[in-house]
């Protein structure tokens, strides 16, 4: 640590602005009372000593930026005698914060004594103010001018107020705007800001052959087939096994210098302690959360539809009863439903009648997921009378983004909650991977099944904050057998274990041609004759 220091003194060489000295010299600590210690973050080092006027920082989740930059903004405040803005995207995450990191900063630190840590959206320390604020907020709009605004989460933020704000610092010499953030899809608040930037990456030195690289996916990860734990990091020259500390002893080098925006792209291949097996692990997952989480990078869908060819593919002639039966239900006037076994889809169908559904329950006993909108009055009585019955609603788990699927429990015992982009994103991704197959007993309804998925798209559009995301949706609002395939695939998840959709390979899948087929009818044609069925005209 102390080299670094050194060497960082000529630059800053004012004992009153380095914030280094300021840190050491005060023996910061942070919000759990630790001493800082940048030995496995030396990347944060250069990000706490740039006072460009503009930074952006394009980052992965956990590798403590919030926290370095609110010392920043604390020093900023009682150092450098600036009003500072600093926002979130909504009130209830300025809590949060404030709460469990701001003010414990405050308290373990005897040097801010004179700051109050009682208000939650105002900190003051003689006539300068550190203002916290959601940019979804009921409180009234700060009118007051600032040196500084530093947008955390700008990418879950609402643009608009994150464009009106620039206002703020009109009146200040310094005008600074800083913005951090994961980043959600492409041209999101921060993936602007960063393609006008310097684009700093991490640039670290292969110990075998020298050769100066960033790391990145998949290049940069050896898989050891025979022995997964022994999965390591590679350079991308030599092959040489790349180590924690040259990652570590990493350097930010720009890759389009000269720009006025100073810019920083940090990921998990940074940060010494996660291992090369981890960001593995993680690349299996979601692919959102993976590029969005783990690299640092906006994730840009590729399957923007789901063709027919996805579902066909996954057809099998083989008989994938196991005795055990999950079935997903989607509500509707006319009820739709998906009924299959650990390995795939049996029957799909509709209904209107709720005493059919009770004839379903009666002669499979399945494991049943059903929609619990837009009226939950049946989903309830079901719920209540039935085993192994769940009721589903779509949510965003904010504390923990990487849960797409979670359980109620305590007197929501009898609740699934899911992400619904990214839980269709996941079930779109276990059909790729053909993990569920199509062994249906009848096809009546194979047309209306496919026709459903065909209408589905995945379009970009803005969360309730004014925040890019994107959304699948249905063309013509005819979806329900996805639903009803989504419904199914919780239920087969909640029968304990992720392993479930592991291994199906027990099952050949049978090639279906389909290069002559024009439409879907002829599509339908084709399997139900590749599998010597008798296909229905509709
Ligand atoms: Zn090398």
């Amino acid at each position: 640590m102390e080299e670094i220091f050194d060497a960082k003194k000529n630059e800053y060489n004012s004992d009153d602005l380095s914030i280094l000295t300021w840190i050491i010299n005060n023996n910061i600590k942070t919000e759990k009372g630790e001493i800082i210690d940048f030995k496995d973050r030396l990347f944060l080092l250069d990000i706490l000593t740039d006072w460009s006027q503009e930074i952006v920082i394009k980052k992965c989740a956990q590798i403590g930026g919030s926290v370095t930059f609110n010392i920043k903004a604390l020093f900023a405040t009682l150092k450098l005698g600036w009003n500072t803005i600093y926002t979130f995207p909504t009130d209830s995450d300025v809590n949060e914060f404030v709460n469990t990191k701001t003010n414990m900063i405050i308290r373990n630190n005897p040097v801010f004594g004179e700051m109050s840590s009682d208000n939650v959206q105002r900190k003051t320390l003689g006539d300068r103010t550190l203002f916290f604020k959601g940019t979804v907020s009921k409180t009234a709009a700060i009118m007051t001018t600032a040196d500084l605004l530093i947008h955390d989460e700008a990418s879950r933020s609402d643009q608009l107020v994150l464009d009106t704000m620039k206002s703020r610092v009109k009146a200040s010499k310094f005008k600074g705007r800083w913005l951090f953030s994961n980043p959600t899809t492409d041209k999101d608040a921060i993936d602007i800001a960063w393609n006008k930037s310097d684009k700093k990456e991490w640039h670290i030195v292969c110990g075998g052959c020298k050769t100066e690289q960033v790391m990145t996916f998949p290049e940069s990860i050896k898989v050891n087939k025979h022995d997964i734990s022994r999965t390591r990091y590679t350079c991308k020259v030599c092959d040489a096994m790349i180590t924690d500390d040259m990652r570590r002893n990493g350097y930010w080098k720009a890759l389009s210098p000269g720009k006025k925006i100073s810019g920083y792209h940090i990921s998990l291949f940074m940060a010494p302690w996660v291992t090369a097996k981890e960001i593995y692990d993680d690349s299996k997952a979601e692919q959102a959360y993976f590029y969005n989480f783990v690299l640092g990078e906006p994730y840009v869908p590729t399957d923007f539809e789901v063709s027919k060819r996805l579902i066909l593919d996954n057809w099998t002639p083989k008989d994938l009863r196991t005795g055990k039966y999950f079935l997903g239900v989607d509500v509707g006037n006319i009820k739709h439903y998906v009924l299959g076994s650990e390995y795939g889809i049996l029957k799909v169908g509709k209904f209107s009648k709720w005493s059919d559904l009770d004839e379903l329950i009666k002669l499979y006993s399945p494991v049943m997921v059903i929609d619990a909108m837009p009226d939950n009055t049946m989903s309830k009585y079901y719920v209540e009378n039935y085993r192994a019955t769940y009721m589903s609603y779509f949510k965003e788990n904010r504390d923990n983004p990487k849960l797409t699927v979670w359980w109620g429990t305590g007197d929501r015992r009898g609740i699934v909650y899911s992400n619904r982009n990214r839980v269709i994103d996941e079930l779109i991704d276990v059909l790729l991977r053909a993990k569920i197959l199509f062994g249906l007993d009848n096809h009546s309804e194979i047309y209306t099944y496919l026709k459903h998925w065909e209408s589905l798209r995945k379009v970009k559009s803005k969360d309730r904050h004014g925040a890019e995301t994107y959304e699948w949706e249905s063309t013509n609002g005819q979806d329900h057998f996805v639903f009803a395939t989504l419904y199914y695939y919780l239920a087969v998840l909640s029968s304990g274990s992720g392993s479930v959709f592991g291994e199906s390979t027990q099952f050949q899948q049978k090639e279906v041609q389909l290069n002559d087929a024009k439409s879907v009818e002829d599509l339908s044609r084709v399997f139900c004759s590749a599998n010597g069925m008798e296909y229905d005209e509709e």
